[in-house]
């Protein structure tokens, strides 16, 4: 992990930790809240490097062998609960506090995690609870919870809550490109998701490239005035089976229209699928602008409902006919 990726992508929960610390004002207690893929753990491990650090300033520096141990995980006083068949356990927090009521081997504060904390058990959450109105000295719990509405209120009530905002898309694309890769699908992938993993799930769809081919051949027949609903058919059909694939599938319809329709406004900075640029201005040109926002809409909604339409295939069917008879002569 490097912490100046981290700052760049977290800046407020870094500075809301940063200030507490540094006015000596940290609570026992805190729960970071926010999608998954935000960084949450990292910002923990921050956390606890930022109270461990053996530089005197700019902590924490990332090059100490206390912050290097902190970020390996191997420093004792570091303990992460996971949980064990998605959900956490009461023998986890006992382990924990059987851990942690040890005598310190190493000097310092001590820190532990608590990943996905809003899937403790009751019977774990009042483990955890109990461990925490303890007095303690010098000791931190971080729970991570993608919803902190999921933990005990008194759990909440005694700690401080950090909010995570989503990544911003340039961390995703970053991310992802430093992790190798291919830019092709980079920037479409980061604008659609919120999170590298779901970024990731997205690019490792095996059907991705002919997804985006397809759609391509569906707007390309539209500019050579031929029909784009048996184009899609003949393109697209197999891809209306697949629960994931018609999820990208539409995913991309979405962001084709959205370029169309920046295309008409004259916003080509804002379009995604920049090499097919003189397709989607020409094509943009030939439709009004509020036939092109109701089809939006329409693929918007098919979307929403995508998980529970029984007939996506007529729905797409009909996006298609739409598409066709909003379009008029070459102006
Ligand atoms: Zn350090």
């Amino acid at each position: 992990m490097d912490f100046k990726n981290l700052q760049e992508a977290q800046k407020t929960a870094l500075n809301i930790l940063v200030n507490s610390y540094q006015r000596g004002r940290l609570s026992h207690a805190y729960i970071f809240e926010g999608a998954a893929g935000s960084m949450k753990f990292d910002t923990a491990l921050f956390f606890a490097a930022l109270l461990l650090c053996k530089a005197e300033e700019h902590r924490p520096c990332g090059t100490c062998s206390n912050c290097r141990r902190v970020q390996h995980l191997t420093h004792p006083n570091i303990y992460v609960v996971r949980p064990t068949k998605r959900q956490i356990v009461k023998e986890s927090i006992q382990a924990l506090r059987q851990e942690f009521s040890k005598t310190k081997i190493e000097e310092g504060p001590r820190v532990y995690i608590v990943e996905d904390a809003d899937t403790m058990n009751p019977h774990a959450a009042n483990a955890l609870l109990k461990f925490l109105e303890e007095p303690h000295e010098d000791m931190y719990a971080i729970l991570l919870a993608e919803d902190a509405m999921n933990l005990l209120p008194t759990l909440r009530s005694r700690s401080q809550s950090v909010p995570f905002h989503p990544l911003p898309k340039g961390t995703i694309e970053k991310t992802l490109s430093e992790e190798g890769y291919e830019t092709t699908y980079l920037t479409l992938a980061s604008r659609l998701n919120d999170t590298p993993e779901e970024a990731r799930v997205f690019l490792d769809d095996e059907n991705l490239e002919s997804v985006v081919e397809s759609v391509d051949a569906v707007y390309s027949s539209l500019h050579e005035n031929q029909a784009a609903l048996l184009t899609f058919r003949e393109q697209a059909e197999e891809f209306v089976r697949n629960k994931q694939t018609v999820a990208t599938l539409l995913d991309v319809f979405i962001h084709y229209q959205k370029d169309l329709i920046y295309g008409k406004i004259g916003n080509r900075n804002q379009i995604v699928f920049a090499d097919r640029i003189d397709t989607i201005e020409a094509l943009a040109k030939r439709y009004e602008l509020n036939d092109l926002l109701a089809v939006l809409e329409h693929m918007l909604q098919l979307k929403a409902r995508q998980k529970n339409y029984v007939n996506t295939r007529l729905a797409l069917d009909n996006i298609m006919l739409d598409l066709e008879r909003g379009l008029t002569d070459e102006k």
